[in-house]
């Protein structure tokens, strides 16, 4: 495994409970040509529309665990049985080319990230109101009525463990949530450099 040490000013991580929006905020943060998603790996199955290598590399449970065994793995973790995991390679490279990188995980990978990169910059992001959450979870339309359920289970563990983060923002208007988030990593980045 890469002993690099990472530049941890220009790594920010977000996390929430599905329906929080999460996707919608990145994809808007990252119209800033500074910004750029980590492009994560997991054993799920494609969504319509989602390409391998941009929205996720899609491996099958035997090359995931070589990855792991390859130590490729910044952090991995189990969401509603499958895996996902933050390749190191792409995340050098893109701090490399001196972008500031997003990192979209579920909180058991915050959790991890932070024993290695303490000083990343660590968001929360929730739903205004739990019926929010849900209305936007089936809304749309890609799971079945089971995975919902499962991911409403995962969204109340991850809300019991909120405090792990720097700030938790809640997403009740999006232009509010995108212009916080943008002020929040302006400020970290220039305490990282003051440090
Ligand atoms: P989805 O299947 O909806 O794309 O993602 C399910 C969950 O996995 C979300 O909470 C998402 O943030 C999380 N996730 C996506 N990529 C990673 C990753 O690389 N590591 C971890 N720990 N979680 C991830």
């Amino acid at each position: 495994m890469s002993d690099r040490s990472i530049d941890q000013s220009r790594l920010v991580v977000i996390s929430g409970p599905s329906g929080s929006g999460k996707t919608t905020v990145c994809n808007r943060l990252i119209e800033d040509p500074d910004i750029v998603m980590s492009v994560s790996a997991t054993t799920r199955f494609p969504r319509p529309g989602e390409k391998d290598g941009v929205n996720y590399y899609f491996l099958s449970p035997d090359e995931f665990q070589r990855w792991i065994a390859q130590g490729r793995f910044l952090e991995h973790a189990e969401y509603n049985g499958d895996l996902y995991g933050t390749p190191r390679g792409q995340l050098e490279e893109k701090l490399d080319a001196g972008a500031t990188v997003l990192l979209e995980i579920d909180v058991q990978g915050a959790r991890q990230l932070r024993e290695n990169c303490p000083n990343a910059l660590y968001i929360f992001l929730d739903a205004p109101n739990r019926d929010e959450g849900v209305r936007r979870l089936t809304g749309r339309n890609t799971e079945t009525p089971e995975q919902v359920r499962r991911r409403l289970e995962a969204a109340r563990r991850e809300l019991e463990q909120t405090d792990l983060f720097d700030h938790k923002v809640v997403n009740d208007d999006l232009d509010e949530t995108v212009g916080r988030i943008r002020d929040l990593i302006r400020e970290a980045e220039r305490a990282g450099k003051s440090t």
